[in-house]
């Protein structure tokens, strides 16, 4: 009998559960694009995306996904021919090495494999190497949502600091923005993309790409840019159609404006940082606990090192598939997928799921994924330790 009656849970590392009052909000009808309302809001974003990424830059708005925010913060820092090095810790730096790769730019690349953060030493040491300074960025990625790899920022730009090289540091936030403490200036981050269907509890259709002075600087040193991607007429709009290269993503803007109202007014940004760390701390707690009797555990096991906005759960072989299929089914549960990591030795079969856990969450949310997952290994006979709930319920508790 399968019960997958009332409203279907969504655990998945995005797009992200979207608040009902960012829907409601988007439930308008057409705006007057020319000036009022939509004008006035667009201009209130502005502020509020810098203060999400706690940078006194620029921030450029895309009508886009994250791919599209990737290709935007190439194609303004980078020409056919420059040099890039990619960090690899999952499957999304290769994606962003993949574009870029498609715009003519040389790809080198470190692959740190798919548990474990950037080794911030032997990048120090591939850019000491480098000594004509030919490599023009440095590629990484906060969160990798893949293998829920959380990669160390500031260490990152210490090690190119000691190094002495002059490369532009981009790092991608898709996963991680309004999740995980990102420091944009503090940490000398120069430019830094991400989406609004993550933490930003909005529908997915608009990227940003947030950029400092160096970032300006390499932008202006390339001879053509393509127009439709070019950062300039954005961050300088003469017109208010400029802002978005065309019409305005309206009803995302609306839906964006209520999500970042909740985010850092009603909450404010340290509680949404510690409601994500406390709720990663519970579900790590019932995994821990299901690892004591069976297949199951943390794709990344050092908990310094794991992101709090999605965890990728190992399983035995093929068994990720069946709890997958069964939430899905029977209980209205959808999980993620494991996602471009299959390798035979280490990850055989269908032996990954993801728990996506960024955005609009509360504990019901939260303990009703564990619950259902818990009665799914106990329907499908896979073994696992007993009392998972329970240990999430003390962790949860204890705050
Ligand atoms: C989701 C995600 C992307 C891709 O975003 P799309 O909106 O699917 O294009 C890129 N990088 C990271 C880290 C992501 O989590």
């Amino acid at each position: 009998m399968s019960l997958a009656f009332g409203r279907h849970a969504m655990s998945i590392p995005g797009p992200s559960v979207i608040p009902d009052r960012v829907l409601q909000a988007m439930h308008i009808p057409a705006p007057n694009i020319y000036e009022g309302k939509l004008v006035d809001l667009t201009h209130s974003l502005l502020p509020d995306l810098k203060k999400m990424a706690r940078t006194e830059g620029d921030v450029a708005i895309y009508i886009s996904n994250g791919h599209g925010a990737w290709e935007a913060s190439l194609a303004n820092t980078l020409e056919a021919g420059d040099r890039v090095l990619v960090l690899y810790t999952g499957r999304f730096g290769r994606g962003w090495a993949e574009m870029a790769m498609s715009l003519g730019v040389d790809v080198q690349s470190m692959d740190f494999g798919t548990a474990l953060p950037v080794d911030a030493e032997a990048v120090a040491e591939t850019l000491r190497a480098d000594t004509d300074h030919s490599i023009k960025a440095v590629l990484t990625v906060h969160t990798d949502t893949a293998s829920s790899v959380r990669n160390d920022i500031p260490a990152l730009r210490a090690a190119m600091t000691e190094a002495g090289h002059p490369a532009l540091l981009m790092v991608d936030c898709i996963a991680s923005l309004a999740c995980e403490p990102f420091e944009m200036d503090d940490w000398g981050v120069d430019v830094m993309v991400a989406g609004c269907q993550k933490g930003l509890m909005t529908p997915p259709g608009l990227g940003f790409v947030f950029l400092n002075e160096k970032a300006k600087a390499a932008r202006n040193r390339l001879t053509r840019v393509s127009g439709y991607w070019d950062w300039v007429p954005r961050i300088q709009p003469n017109l208010y159609y400029q802002f978005f290269g065309g019409t305005a993503p309206t009803h995302h803007l609306f839906g964006l404006r209520e999500a970042l109202t909740m985010l850092l007014e009603e909450e404010g940004l340290e509680a949404v940082w510690s409601r994500h760390a406390l709720f990663a701390r519970t579900i790590w707690a019932a995994i821990d606990t299901w690892a004591e009797g069976g297949n199951l555990s943390c794709n990344v096991v050092d908990p310094a090192h794991r992101s709090i906005a999605v965890t990728s759960v190992q399983t035995g072989e093929d068994e990720a598939g069946r709890l997958r299929r069964w939430c899905e089914d029977e209980a209205g549960l959808t999980l993620g997928i494991g996602l471009g990591l299959e390798a035979p030795d280490s990850h055989p079969g269908d032996s990954l799921f993801r728990i996506g856990h960024m955005g609009h969450l509360s504990p019901p949310m939260i303990l009703g994924t564990l619950g259902t997952i818990d009665a799914g290994l106990k329907t499908l006979g896979i073994s696992h330790g007993n009392g998972a709930v329970e240990a999430a319920i003390r962790t949860l508790s204890a705050g």
